[in-house]
């Protein structure tokens, strides 16, 4: 069969091809140390599934407007006031399958062939596919444990040409859980500004924030950085909602209304029953969250200091998200060959960072608990200690 070419071009996801390999492992009763997952280990909290199933009993079983429940858009559009200092209203507010969806609706909408798009490395390994699925051009900005794994304002400035549209900010990181302070946030929304760039904040992991670490909004900085700022967020992290698939895109009414239409013609809703779900979410109690948060927490002490114990391997300690971004180039493998290995060996799963863009490092999911942590930080010891 004679393939589309823009199939050729881009890279089946090989997080999920590693998650898949090690829970098939597990299906054949192998003892799998799994720190593959990008989602969250708990349960979706019981009152945010009580909604869903009432709304079900309710009949809320038929197609709704493209661009998701009124009821949920305002919630979202007061969430992003509140939370964010976001001044967006309703119809500034699609509800997508998904944070991935949300932004793959804008790739289509903004991109043309030859619109350059900036994307610090590493990356969420969706980023540059998207753009390419969209005719857009990846344009890749590497940074590394000196910054933190953060593009500084200097890079980005060098990067951006007259061809440049967009510019994806991620923080806190997936895959280096790094989080920009407010101060280099600032700096970004200022050459963002002077650029007249357009620049989308994925912030799906907002809430997931340790040590007094703080997440600003781009958009929140000025009135300027506001008007070039599109946001991309999601139920699937804070709430432990990944196969609910809900996100939503804010952003200006033209472009909202770009991707109700490209939505109206190719998903229409999401599933209206899980968006009462997510109203749920966001206008009951937030304890739920918290919880979450301080059990990440806990885990991410154990985690962070087992991997610094290890010789030959370390890590930059991370302030958000759920990763590990860990810097094993001291062994001399690839990412690919380090994560095979240590799979066969010692039936570890880690994905390596050459998905992500940085072949010097493996990212390590801790979004498991912690019995599974503290046996696989063993067997990552003996496994890198049996290296030559
Ligand atoms: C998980 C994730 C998303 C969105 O996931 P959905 O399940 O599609 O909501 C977006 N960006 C990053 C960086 C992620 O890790």
């Amino acid at each position: 069969m004679k393939l589309a070419a823009r199939v050729g071009q881009v890279t089946p996801s090989l997080t999920l091809a590693i998650s898949a390999k090690a829970k098939a492992m597990k299906g054949q009763g192998i003892d799998v140390c799994s720190f593959s997952a990008g989602e969250p280990d708990f349960d979706t909290p019981d009152r945010i599934k009580a909604a869903a199933k009432q709304a079900l009993d309710e009949g809320k079983t038929k197609y709704g407007p493209a661009t998701g429940e009124p009821r949920l858009r305002e919630a979202i559009a007061h969430k992003l006031r509140t939370d964010n200092q976001l001044s967006y209203q309703t119809e500034n507010i699609i509800v997508t399958n998904g944070g991935k969806h949300s932004l793959y609706n804008l790739m289509v909408a903004l991109l043309d062939p030859g619109d350059e798009v900036i994307i610090p490395a590493p990356y969420w390994l969706s980023y540059p596919e998207m753009v390419k699925l969209a005719g857009g051009t990846p344009v890749i900005v590497n940074t590394d444990g000196s910054t933190h794994y953060k593009i500084t304002p200097q890079q980005l400035r060098a990067a951006i040409t007259p061809q440049t549209k967009l510019f994806i900010l991620n923080s806190p990181s997936n895959p280096t859980g790094m989080v920009y302070t407010p101060q280099e946030i600032q700096a970004l929304a200022e050459v963002v500004v002077d650029s007249n760039i357009w620049v989308v904040s994925d912030e799906i992991y907002e809430k997931i924030l340790y040590d007094g670490a703080t997440h600003l909004s781009i958009g929140a900085v000025s009135p300027e950085a506001f008007s070039r700022t599109i946001i991309s967020n999601g139920f699937a992290k804070a709430y432990s909602m990944t196969g609910w698939r809900i996100g939503y895109l804010a952003g200006p009414v033209e472009l909202i209304s770009a991707c109700s239409t490209i939505q109206g013609h190719s998903t229409s809703n999401v599933c209206t029953f899980a968006q009462y779900g997510a109203i749920a979410a966001l206008e009951g109690p937030q304890d739920c969250v918290e919880e979450m948060r301080q059990a990440f927490a806990k885990r991410r002490e154990v985690m962070f200091n087992g991997l610094n114990a290890i010789d030959g391997i370390h890590c930059v300690k991370p302030d958000g998200a759920f990763y590990m971004f860990v810097d094993i180039s001291q062994t001399g493998l690839s990412s690919l060959a380090f994560c095979e290995k240590l799979l066969e060996t010692q039936q570890v799963a880690a994905i390596p960072g050459i998905a992500f863009g940085e072949d010097r490092n493996i990212r390590f999911s801790y979004a498991t608990d912690m019995a599974t942590i503290e046996k696989g930080l063993e067997r990552l010891e003996t496994f890198v200690r049996s290296l030559p």
